[in-house]
């Protein structure tokens, strides 16, 4: 069955000796919660990676990196495979992140060659997607969501969907401090795993986890993770704040 989660994406944030202190605090805390059904996340910049892993050992957090490239190795001046990643003790990769499309060109084909890539390798996804205004303005929302996921993800097996973790992170609410009402996303969860079941079947629907992101915060988490659909949040600036963190982690 599907888990909650909650996975912090501290995007260009904190360099070495923040990271560790943010995730010391977070793992210190964390250790007097009894949250045992909710997995929870960090996802440090790449030269933080290795020692937010190492710090995160044996606790409650898990470790995920913020973009991978699809290669195994080579001619890619300044970019990380996955096996570099595994090597430094990283299980999870966040891919398709709107700020990596919109910025750094990953189109649907590279991104799919990214979820190849990451599960032959062993590591689990976060794959992330999402509208922008314009789309949500003129109802083509649902068609971009199901375009992103089909052309990323369509081609797995059925059994590659276990390390599979959804993100809808609808673009206009991403860092912007306006969220989609706990409806919206309820309803575009609903549409996410209906696609899902439609494709593979209801039981693939079921398990997978769908997390919403886009300014979620502890005054507004709430609500948002009560809906039957979402299974938890990927979260970007409330994920900077160690005492802001853990309480979107209990609000489920
Ligand atoms: C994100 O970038 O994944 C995100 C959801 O950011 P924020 O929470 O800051 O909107």
């Amino acid at each position: 069955m599907r888990k909650q989660i909650v996975a912090g994406n501290w995007k260009m944030n904190n360099d070495l000796d923040a990271s560790k202190s943010l995730v010391k605090k977070i793992t210190k805390k964390l250790k007097k919660k009894s949250l045992k059904d909710t997995r929870v996340i960090v996802a440090p910049t790449f030269v933080s990676l290795q020692k937010v892993a190492y710090k995160a050992k044996g606790t409650k957090v898990e470790v995920a990196a913020q973009n991978m490239h699809q290669a195994k190795s080579g001619a890619f001046t300044g970019e990380i495979s996955a096996e570099m990643l595994k090597s430094v003790g990283v299980n999870i990769v966040i891919l398709g992140h709107s700020e990596r499309r919109e910025y750094f060109g990953e189109t649907d084909v590279i991104l799919a060659e990214k979820v190849n890539a990451a599960l032959e390798n062993k590591l689990e996804v976060i794959f992330c997607f999402g509208e922008v205004l314009e789309d949500r303005k003129s109802e083509k929302h649902f068609s971009v969501v199901e375009s992103q996921i089909k052309n990323g993800l369509f081609h797995l097996e059925a059994s590659a969907w276990d390390n599979i973790i959804l993100a809808y992170e609808p673009v206009w609410a991403i860092g912007t401090g306006e969220t989609a009402s706990p409806e919206q996303a309820q309803e575009m969860h609903a549409f996410i795993r209906k696609i899902v079941a439609d494709k593979y079947n209801q039981e693939v629907a079921n398990n997978v986890s769908i997390l919403y992101g886009g300014s979620v915060k502890p005054s507004n988490a709430k609500e948002i993770f009560s809906k039957e659909d979402v299974d938890g949040g990927l979260i970007g600036g409330a994920a900077l704040n160690a005492d802001d963190f853990i309480e979107l982690v209990k609000s489920f």
